[in-house]
């Protein structure tokens, strides 16, 4: 099978007599982000407009690139798709009419600082504002960067009571920033505590690393991680160039840990707005044991508008990959409802046309086909016990699932003006 190249950090003038031992060491890389513009001078060049423009982007926003993905970056190459996700450019600094600072509303729908619980089984908890990277599409960019903290103590204390009388609660997702900048201790403090919960069943982290620091994934971080499975991290390559063979090794040694490793791509405009480009990463994704999970509409945070696509090129990705591809390479492509309403999934029409008895459906080949339904259709289930203890269930709230139950007939907005007519 092919190799991934292991990119030679030694070529770069600055990093030329680092020892490897140094380089290695997530700690010296983390020592070493690149936050300045003399320092980036000395790994690419820099011409006087663009050093123009540079300055007045880090007026408003940080800029921080490890050394190693500063050593796969393009250097002569500004539209370079590595490069684009790391260096700052001028259209950062303009705002889109429908720009917003918050636009998923984590801090509207957060109960406790640090804690978003925006479905009702699931929560997310943002242990860092830390990055080892910056990355210039970041969606929390009101945070990231910012005001560079991990949570305290206590703030994940009040955070862990809470998802301890939420019984509710099954999957925690530790995000942030990237939890993995923690140190092993500091993480696994707040894995530890949240696996004592007997009503939390997963736990999932989020994170960046594998890509943006590989050094950091150590046998010590994954030994710790293994004692508290079922384990999954997610986490988060935008093109088939970042995979190398450090980051491989990287995702290697969390999948042998038994982590099941997944990936949420951003869909970025001159990065991987292309069904081909998308198709290769989904394929090399699988290579290195990692299953192709989400691929996001870009949000509407401040400053990014200029990586944003249209959501039909997301379609059109999703209808270059169902079936012209093994499912696995298959993600979910989810736009992000701006206002906290969650992910919601779009795709291409399968379903050309139905009547009381057959459905119309068209292939990836576009061949249309049939499916003629069952003349007795009404099903028996509820009969199990699953169903008869269904009091001790998660029931759906206000959903569109209470409608199909018959719970409910019909949902309205609270306000609805016909409601208040006399
Ligand atoms: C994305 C997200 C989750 C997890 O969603 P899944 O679809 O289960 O991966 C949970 N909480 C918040 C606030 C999220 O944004
Ligand atoms: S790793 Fe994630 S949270 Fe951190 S800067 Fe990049 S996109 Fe933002």
């Amino acid at each position: 099978m092919k190799e991934y190249k292991r990119h030679d950090y030694r070529e770069i003038e600055l990093y030329k007599d680092v020892p490897e031992e140094d380089w290695n060491n997530w700690k010296w890389q983390l020592r070493n982000v690149v936050k300045d513009i003399d320092t980036l001078k000395k790994i690419m060049p820099i011409d006087e407009s663009m050093e123009q423009d540079l300055e007045k982007c880090l007026e408003k926003f940080t800029m921080a690139i490890t050394p190693y993905y500063a050593s796969i970056m393009e250097k002569d190459y500004p539209r370079g798709v590595v490069r684009l996700q790391a260096v700052p450019t001028i259209n950062e600094l303009h705002v889109a009419a429908d720009d917003q600072d918050d636009p998923l509303h984590e801090d509207v729908d957060s109960p406790v600082p640090g804690l978003t619980h925006r479905y009702p089984d699931r929560v997310l908890l943002l242990v860092t504002h830390i990055c080892s990277m910056n990355c210039r599409h970041c969606t929390r960019r009101r945070m990231v960067g910012d005001h560079d903290t991990h949570l305290t103590r206590e703030s994940i204390d009040k955070c862990i009571d809470y998802i301890r009388e939420h019984k509710e609660i099954r999957d925690v997702l530790l995000s942030g920033g990237d939890p993995f900048t923690l140190t092993d201790d500091a993480l696994e403090y707040v894995i530890s505590k949240v696996r004592e919960i007997d009503h939390v069943e997963i736990i999932r982290i989020g994170s960046r690393t594998p890509v943006v620091m590989p050094q950091r994934i150590t046998d010590d971080l994954c030994n710790m991680l293994k004692k508290y499975h079922p384990i999954y991290v997610n986490t988060h390559f935008n093109h088939p160039d970042e995979i190398t063979a450090d980051s491989k090794e990287a995702c290697e040694r969390l999948a042998n840990a038994g982590i099941q490793m997944g990936n949420q791509t951003v869909l970025l405009r001159d990065v991987n707005d292309c069904p081909n480009i998308m198709k290769k990463l989904m394929h090399e994704l699988l290579r290195i044991r990692v299953k192709p999970y989400y691929i996001y509409q870009c949000d509407l945070s401040v400053g990014i508008s200029h990586f944003r696509t249209s959501i039909t090129k997301g379609m059109e990705i999703i209808e270059n990959l169902r079936g012209h591809t093994t499912g696995m390479a298959v993600p979910t492509f989810v736009v992000d409802a701006p206002g906290g309403g969650g992910k919601i999934p779009v795709m291409p029409n399968y379903l050309l046309s139905q009547s009381d008895r057959r459905f119309a459906l068209r292939n990836y080949e576009g061949v249309i086909t049939t499916y003629t339904q069952p003349e007795e259709v009404f099903s028996n289930c509820g009969r199990c016990n699953i169903c008869k203890e269904s009091d001790k269930q998660y029931k759906p709230l206000d959903g569109v699932a209470k409608l199909l139950s018959g719970e409910k007939l019909y949902l309205e907005p609270a306000n609805l003006k016909r409601r208040k007519r006399d």
